[in-house]
């Protein structure tokens, strides 16, 4: 039954995010974690932070680590906004730039939280059909909306559109403002922040929480035009100001300053899941042409649920949507070779138990 008071609240279906299961002694490759650990300067910044300074407030600008972004990206200090992983920084753009009566347009196989925000913050979406190989249309995106956004690579594909592509859908959509989530852009893809200084209605969301290794730090950004930055700082200081904490700020700027360790790892990352396609591909998998930290595949004789259900049985955790259009693939985040050896070794015995081994149509 019912209260009174419930017909006051506001009800929505949360995303669900990947499993964290508790058990340690399991081959996680389920939330697109990095295999490797953060930065040296990172260790180092955490080994000498005074916990005396925790009575203090942050800094509610996150100054240094702003800053250090700043010069990364070539871009002024005004153009960057810092939240607590690109998912608040996501949330706080929803609420702030998709003010509008219009749907905000999404493809129909994304990033699951974007349906999440538009229905706690009753903002009015439609979603765009991807094609039968997952691309984007821009033409699709050629419609009266009040906002787009989309992940490039996309998730869970790893789909990477070309950046023609994606100047062409900013381009189309000048009257409204266009996220371009880069969550995995560092895996191979070409960033669109070189044209934030063309189109003020573009804004470029980023995280450090795959390729910088620091998903438990929590710190994203979003690059884009002063004016875009500012109305999304107004709507932040208007929910919470001290959101990161002095910690994770020391945390974030070691890891800006150590280029070479960012490159070396996302090197070592691609290598891994070149191997892990081919490899996969040998199994009788096929996989879209992933350019991000993981791999989306579908085997053509076993049902992907099965492969799932049995690897994670063998303590091997990868993810699986029970959704229309994915429901025989699985997304599986590029580990330590070590890892993607005993992941290839499961799926053997899995299809082998069968008898579908190496029966490649
Ligand atoms: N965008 C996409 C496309 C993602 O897959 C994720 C990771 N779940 C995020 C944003 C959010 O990542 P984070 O909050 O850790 O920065």
């Amino acid at each position: 039954m019912q209260s009174k008071w419930e017909e006051n609240v506001r009800r929505v279906t949360p995303y669900t995010p990947g499993e964290q299961p508790k058990d340690t002694d399991v081959i996680k490759l389920n939330t697109n974690e990095n295999p490797y650990p953060p930065c040296e300067g990172v260790r180092k910044a955490i080994r000498d932070f005074e916990s005396g300074d925790l009575r203090l407030y942050p800094d509610t600008d996150s100054t240094e680590l702003r800053d250090a972004l700043a010069e990364r990206y070539r871009v002024k200090q005004n153009q960057v906004f810092l939240g607590v992983g690109s998912d608040d920084v996501l949330s706080m753009a929803f609420l702030a730039l998709f003010a509008s009566d219009k749907p905000v347009l999404f493809p129909d196989i994304t990033y699951s939280f974007y349906d999440v925000w538009a229905d706690v913050y009753k903002i009015p979406y439609k979603t765009v059909p991807l094609d039968d190989n997952f691309r984007i249309d821009p033409d699709k995106f050629n419609q009266p909306n009040g906002g787009i956004v989309f992940p490039n690579p996309n998730a869970p594909t790893g789909v990477l559109e070309s950046i023609d592509t994606v100047e062409k859908i900013v381009n189309l959509n000048k009257d409204s403002v266009v996220i371009v989530d880069e969550a995995y852009i560092d895996f191979g893809g070409v960033s669109a922040v070189g044209l934030v200084e063309k189109y003020d209605n573009l804004l470029v969301v980023q995280t450090f929480s795959k390729s910088r290794s620091l998903a438990g730090a929590r710190i994203g950004f979003a690059i884009g035009s002063r004016r875009l930055i500012k109305y999304l700082n107004d709507v932040k200081f208007s929910v919470n100001s001290y959101t990161m904490n002095r910690l994770t700020q020391a945390c974030g700027l070691a890891s800006v300053l150590d280029e070479q360790y960012f490159c070396d790892t996302v090197k070592k990352i691609i290598k891994t899941r070149e191997r892990l396609k081919d490899e996969l591909l040998s199994l009788g998998f096929t996989t879209t042409d992933s350019k991000a930290n993981f791999v989306f595949a579908s085997h053509n004789k076993l049902r992907a649920k099965e492969i799932y259900e049995s690897l994670k049985e063998r303590k091997i955790y990868v993810r699986y949507w029970d959704k229309p259009r994915i429901n025989n693939y699985l997304r599986i985040t590029v580990g330590t070779d070590e890892q993607t050896d005993k992941l290839i070794e499961a799926l053997k015995k899995i299809l082998g138990e069968r008898g579908v081994l190496n029966e490649r149509s």
